[in-house]
């Protein structure tokens, strides 16, 4: 239950309140929230009088659920805003893996020439195997600090555990939680203390209501930009790397609040599936994409199949943008 306590209740007698029904307490500037498992269908009588609005809800998806906030949120990253009633389909692009400084640079501006200004690069790489490139650490997201200070792109990337949580919250723009970091309930917690869009991405086993619940653990910390990343799950398919779930985010659309931002790269996992992936995302009126492109995709560390040329990402870009206005929307 989500219960929205009067003006006249206080912040801190809202904090004592929710500690004796024990439930979360979300401090607004004019709104103090309570909310309660969703198996609570009747308001308690400790808070007899002081409730403005509540709302039952059928299962613990619930700041998320369109049920309760009917519109999307809006998510802010730089100067670019998704949700709300944006229109906006942002186009996030750059490598799997920061490798050098070279490369990166080659990346951020390829962005600047498309007019593009979400850079993505992965630092602490959650690799399937301990012998594979792990990612250059602190060293690379200063790189991409340094590429966010020279071309003025916002930066994503991606955090892996819970030993360099802090350092990319500090400094990334927005934080990336993994497929397979996304049950890591220390990453989430820490992410529920931010004010910073945090871009979670859905485990390749992971159930849509999971998902969403993952989600409202940072929600329910208070912080409300999170953006759901739809990246494709496990089936009996062994040909394409993974299979992206659009029935998933159909359904998303239809019962959640929070922007959606669809990773083609991932899902497919070969470079000759990601665009017509990517247009067919497109066109069901997305929040954003994330695909990944390297100067030599033959020689990236990481994710080498699936990475497109900059030709290739900028022929993306045409594409999907004439898709994306057919749909009345804008790539940004
Ligand atoms: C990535 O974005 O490079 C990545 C590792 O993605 P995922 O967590 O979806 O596998
Ligand atoms: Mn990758």
């Amino acid at each position: 239950m989500i219960i929205h306590l009067k003006e006249s209740v206080s912040r801190e007698d809202a904090a004592q309140l929710a500690e004796q029904i024990k439930a979360f307490h979300i401090s607004k500037e004019n709104q103090e929230v309570l909310i309660t498992s969703s198996g609570m269908k009747e308001l308690p009588s400790a808070l007899d009088g002081k409730v403005l609005d509540f709302w039952v809800m059928d299962n613990d998806m619930q700041l998320a659920a369109r049920k309760y906030k009917n519109t999307t949120r809006e998510v802010t990253i730089g100067g670019v805003t998704i949700g709300g009633d944006s229109k906006n389909t942002v186009l996030i692009g750059g490598p799997c893996s920061v490798e050098s400084e070279e490369q990166i640079e080659s990346s951020a501006q390829l962005l600047t020439k498309l007019g593009l200004s979400v850079l993505r690069g992965g630092c602490y790489k959650p690799r399937t195997s301990p012998y594979s490139f792990q990612g250059l650490g602190y060293e690379g997201l200063m790189l991409l600090v340094k590429m966010r200070e020279k071309y003025g792109h916002s930066i994503i990337t991606e955090v892996r555990d819970a030993t360099h949580v802090a350092d990319v919250i500090e400094h990334s723009d927005v934080v990336q939680i993994g497929a397979k970091a996304m049950y890591d309930q220390g990453i989430l917690r820490a992410c529920a203390k931010i004010k910073k869009p945090v871009l979670l991405k859905r485990g390749f086993g992971t159930t849509l209501q999971e998902f969403v619940q993952a989600a409202e653990f940072i929600l329910s910390g208070g912080n409300e930009q999170v953006i759901l990343c739809e990246r494709g799950i496990r089936t009996f398919e062994q040909k394409t790397r993974f299979t992206l779930d659009l029935c998933g985010v159909a359904y998303l659309q239809e019962y959640t609040n929070l922007p959606i931002v669809l990773d083609p790269s991932h899902a497919m996992g070969y470079a000759y599936g990601v665009t017509p992936l990517a247009k067919a995302c497109t066109a069901m009126g997305i929040d954003g994409l994330i695909v990944e492109t390297h100067p030599t995709p033959t020689k990236a560390k990481s994710d080498a199949a699936q990475q497109l040329t900059h030709e290739e990402f900028t022929a993306l870009k045409e594409e999907v943008s004439k898709i994306a206005s057919a749909v009345g929307y804008k790539i940004v």
